[in-house]
């Protein structure tokens, strides 16, 4: 694979499963002139499973602001660049920002290489409401701060997805307990794609409890996501079988009784059903 002069990269590398690479990453990490990654020992490993020799730079929170002056000059240059993080989407509670930012304030091209990411791999498997989600990453360290910042997404629709360390999964579990709803659902995604992969499906009144029963549960990385308030969108009408079903009711129940059941069945409004159904039963008289 020729890579284009000059542009950048950014590549998707596995969560855990190292042979969530995909064939185009490989290619990009194979033909780059360089690669720039979080942490250079442990991308070599990953890039000697698919034995790829790459030159690389190290590019980390602390150094991305000098470094990144060098990458814009090298990109000037013609060369080109693959940027990586140890796991995931660079960038994604990762660093690249400044990176992505000086490319593009040069007229530098960022070309995305896309794969893993913790955030949709766990909103893919948690059953909660995908069309409509917020990802707040890592929580303030600091509980006051995390209760306030809690507080403000108490009234949000969307599925809530966090990322959180082992050493801080007892307190911020705790800190849900205290601000959502016992009974909204939370899933707590740990070591996704990983040989203890385990995912919870709980509520957030039994959550912390689930978590303290089981040491391994205070172990590795984890995902949290909680269901936003309202839970799953409703469907806003019915759908043809829906209608089907009210038509079969109204032939043995009244209105009300109809549109009760077929309500609690779609999850329709049971407004929008009863005029459904009145619409119905006055066709049919
Ligand atoms: N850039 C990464 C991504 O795209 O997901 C995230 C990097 S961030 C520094 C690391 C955090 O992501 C972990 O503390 C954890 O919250 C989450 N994470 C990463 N890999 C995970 C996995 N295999 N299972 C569960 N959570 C994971």
């Amino acid at each position: 694979m020729t890579l284009k002069k000059g542009k950048l990269y950014i590549v998707a590398t596995p969560i855990g499963n190292l042979d969530d690479l995909t064939y185009r990453a490989v290619q990009v990490l194979k033909s780059a002139d360089l690669v720039a990654a979080e942490d250079t020992r442990h991308t070599r490993g990953l890039l000697a499973r698919y034995g790829i020799q790459a030159r690389l730079v190290s590019v980390h929170e602390h150094n991305e602001h000098r470094v990144r002056n060098r990458l814009v000059r090298i990109l000037n240059e013609g060369e080109s660049v693959a940027l990586v993080s140890d796991a995931g989407t660079p960038l994604i509670s990762d660093p690249g920002f400044g990176l992505v930012n000086a490319a593009s304030d040069n007229g530098i091209e960022v070309i995305p290489v896309p794969g893993p990411s913790a955030v949709i791999c766990a909103l893919s498997i948690s059953g909660l409401a995908t069309d409509r989600f917020g990802f707040y990453g890592f929580l303030p360290r600091n509980r006051s701060s995390r209760q306030t910042f809690l507080g403000t997404l108490l009234g949000e629709h969307g599925t809530l997805v966090f990322y959180e360390s082992c050493h801080r999964i007892v307190e911020a579990l705790e800190d849900f307990a205290g601000i959502f709803p016992a009974g909204r659902k939370l899933v707590i995604a740990r070591e996704m794609t990983k040989r203890h992969e385990t995912i919870v499906r709980t509520v957030v009144g039994e959550a912390l409890e689930r978590v303290l029963e089981d040491p391994n549960m205070r172990k590795g990385e984890f995902v949290l996501l909680v269901e936003g308030e309202g839970g799953k969108r409703r469907p806003d009408q019915l759908s043809t079988e829906h209608v089907e079903i009210l038509e079969l009711l109204l032939e043995e129940c009244s209105v009300k009784k109809s549109s009760e059941v077929v309500s609690r069945i779609t999850g329709v409004r049971r407004k929008l059903v009863y005029s459904a159904a009145l619409e119905i039963s006055r066709r049919k008289s």
